[in-house]
């Protein structure tokens, strides 16, 4: 068991050390798994209540992942015109719009023609600056929580939420912060010049 679990751990020193990451170690996130389990890349566990992962030697939670690689996946062929995305546009067309970019070209070109155009472009500057600030406040509270059980997966974090913080008032200063920044893009969506 010892001479595993010393193997197990050269082989992640050395790939960090490949990748340049001479200062992180995966021991330490180890040591914070109750059960000391051997748990190694790639594998899939249910701890309090959430799904976690190792990926790169770094424990994070799995649905993080999952809604990334969600996101990333692009169908072979436009769901509007049928036909195969392969314009070096469609990806970020489809994420926005899900249609090619053609299609996206033919409706801005209606929009115009009728005068909604103006209407349409403020929307999807407001939508946008909605789902970033929808990521950013999942991603500090996320970082906040993770930080009860002394364990934060990215590893510059730990020393930072290390120094005794305040949590609830942190955490009323991000929801306030966040409100803040969700009534400017409303009104913005709704100012009409
Ligand atoms: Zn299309």
């Amino acid at each position: 068991m010892l001479n595993k679990e010393f193997k197990r751990k050269d082989v992640e020193r050395m790939r960090n050390l490949i990748k340049g990451k001479t200062g992180e170690s995966a021991e330490l996130q180890v040591g914070y798994n109750t059960k000391k389990e051997d748990r190694k890349e790639g594998d899939i566990w249910e701890e309090g209540g959430k799904k976690w992962t190792i990926k790169d030697g770094i424990k994070q939670t799995y649905t993080k992942l999952d809604k990334f690689k969600k996101e990333a996946i692009l169908p072979l062929f436009c769901p509007e015109c049928g036909s195969l995305m392969k314009n070096r546009n469609d990806p970020k067309m489809y994420k926005i719009h899900k249609k090619c970019f053609d299609c996206v070209i033919e409706m801005e070109g209606k929009l115009i023609v009728n005068g909604e155009f103006k209407e349409y472009e403020k929307n999807i500057i407001a939508n946008n600056a909605d789902s970033y600030v929808k990521h950013l406040e999942s991603y500090l509270m996320e970082a906040l929580n993770e930080s009860n059980n002394q364990y934060i997966s990215e590893r510059g974090e730990v020393e930072r939420w290390k120094g005794g913080i305040n949590k609830k008032e942190v955490k009323n200063k991000i929801q306030e912060s966040i409100e803040d920044f969700k009534d400017r893009v409303e009104k913005y969506r709704n100012n009409d010049d």
